[in-house]
């Protein structure tokens, strides 16, 4: 990956710049909670989609500016730079539009992309249940044909933004007779139906982000099957290195924007010339900048192979890591203050205990770049 950008490039950057600058929206509304801020994120989305700026990086014929790699990288920096808030459809604009342009058929391409672009439909990822997060081979989500439909039952939890989703990304088990991992398959879900309650769970932060799903019969058509019949693992895991990279990218310009308001307080309280501070500071700031640059190298993989690679769940790793001790420094630096509810810097630090868990857990990520990245050999488990 070459880190000079081109003319063309520039001139990308410059255009998002100017347009950001013009159209940035004004603060997050603070009376109508948690629906008032998605409607909000969601109005920006239409923003971005009505100036073709909602996937830069999708192709031309789906509706994005078929940017290179290097401009999608400088897109995610530029609204990080602009503080901007993520667009409402978040999961459908990283994870499913991919997921469905690598897997989906021409029909799917056609009929779901352009609507999760525009925001008009949005998706949530139903992948975890009670008993299976880490080793989501092993869920129990039942799905039976029956003629040109899927009966689906079982139960999902942790699925973020359920409550506002028009589509899920489920993955069920269509087949219990062959090994765990065969028996899978990706559906599209239908969250429209009375077969399918959702119910909100309250997280350390306050909110409702992720929700329960309760599926009781539900009905998928056949054609809403991805990828294929018993294919859903390799589905799944394409929506998942999506996730681990794309989020990654963008998450990496926030938590140097965090950063930079921690050193700002730090600044103003004249903690920087105290070698405690100034210490963990500049720790925090090389941590930054390796996850800026190991971002920019996933860019490479995605060059290389089409798609992103095992390392991907490196930044993930040390974002989530680092954001956690980031968060706490800032509390520290805060003093009481910031542990008073609605106050941002307690946000920060209760959701930022989320981190290593969501988008695959620090261990089991440790586990793929040791077997995947690093060649080590594969974890027994004791029987
Ligand atoms: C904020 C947030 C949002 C989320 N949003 C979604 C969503 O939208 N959709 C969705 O499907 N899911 C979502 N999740 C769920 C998330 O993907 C799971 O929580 C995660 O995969 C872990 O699964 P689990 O909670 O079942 O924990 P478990 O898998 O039961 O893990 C428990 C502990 O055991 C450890 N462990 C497990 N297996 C291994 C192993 N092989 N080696 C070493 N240690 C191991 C884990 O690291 C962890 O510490 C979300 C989670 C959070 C926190």
């Amino acid at each position: 990956m070459d880190l000079t950008f081109s003319e063309q490039e520039t001139a990308f950057r410059d255009e998002l710049r100017e347009w950001l600058s013009a159209n940035k929206p004004g603060p997050a509304p603070t009376s109508e909670g948690e629906d008032g801020q998605y409607a909000w994120r969601r109005e920006w989305q239409r923003k971005l989609y009505d100036a073709g700026w909602a996937a830069p990086a999708w192709p031309t014929e789906y509706g994005g500016r078929g940017a290179s790699l290097t401009e999608s990288a400088i897109y995610f920096e530029e609204l990080g730079r602009a503080r901007v808030p993520m667009a409402a459809n978040v999961l459908g604009l990283l994870l499913g539009g991919p997921t469905l342009m690598v897997w989906g058929s021409d029909e799917q391409k056609e009929r779901y992309l352009s609507p999760i672009l525009s925001g008009e439909e949005i998706w949530c990822q139903g992948f975890s249940e009670p008993d299976a997060g880490s080793d989501l081979a092993s869920l129990k989500t039942k799905a039976v044909k029956d003629g040109d439909e899927w009966v689906v039952t079982g139960q999902k939890v942790w699925t973020s933004g359920a409550q506002y989703s028009k589509w899920c990304m489920l993955v069920a088990r269509s087949d219990s007779g062959i090994a765990k991992h065969k028996g899978l398959t990706y559906f599209l879900m239908d969250m429209e139906q009375p077969t399918v309650q959702v119910r909100p769970l309250r997280q350390i932060t306050g909110e409702a982000e992720f929700n329960e799903l309760f599926i009781e019969e539900a009905r998928i058509p056949d054609a809403n099957v991805v990828g294929g019949v018993g294919n859903g693992w390799k589905v799944a895991l394409t929506t998942l290195m999506n996730e681990r990279a794309g989020l990654g990218f963008a998450l990496q310009i926030r938590l140097r924007q965090l950063l930079d308001d921690v050193i700002a307080i730090a600044a103003e309280r004249g903690l920087l010339e105290d070698p405690l501070y100034a210490d963990a500071i500049a720790e925090l700031h090389v941590r930054c900048e390796s996850i800026r640059l190991l971002a920019w190298k996933g860019l490479t993989d995605v060059e290389r192979y089409g798609q992103p690679g095992p390392e991907g769940s490196l930044v993930k790793w040390l974002w989530s890591d680092t954001n956690q001790r980031l968060t706490q420094l800032a509390v520290d630096i805060v003093g009481p203050d910031a542990l008073t509810v609605g106050e941002s810097w307690s946000y920060e630090l209760l959701r930022a205990r989320g981190n290593t868990i969501e988008g695959g857990t620090t261990e089991v990520l440790k586990n793929i770049i040791a077997e995947r990245v690093l060649g080590l050999p594969r974890l027994k488990v004791a029987a």
